[in-house]
């Protein structure tokens, strides 16, 4: 959209501003999901996938706020916040 006081170059490199915005965004998830690949070549759980509690799940030890990693390990988490920890630990390590 062009507004009264600009011009259709303004307009053109907003268009090719947000286009670089979305590939340096697309870049960084390609390099996360390299990572995490890698990790799990290597046999090390990134704890992608997770399951919270829920009364009929049928998990014994987990408790209401508890997140269960579903991705390899089966790790406990005490709460979404220690699981996104997680998460960025092993990508860190
Ligand atoms: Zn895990």
């Amino acid at each position: 959209m062009i507004y009264f006081d600009e011009t259709s170059a303004d307009e053109l490199d907003a268009i090719r501003e947000q286009r670089r915005d979305v590939d340096l965004e697309m870049a960084a998830m390609t390099a996360v999901g390299d990572r995490m690949a890698e990790l799990r070549r290597a046999g090390v759980c990134t704890h992608g996938s997770a399951q919270g509690y829920r009364e009929d799940l049928g998990d014994p030890e987990l408790r209401p706020g508890q997140v269960r990693c579903t991705d390899t390990c089966g790790r406990i988490f005490a709460s979404d916040d220690d699981w996104y920890a997680a998460i960025d630990a092993a990508l860190r390590d």
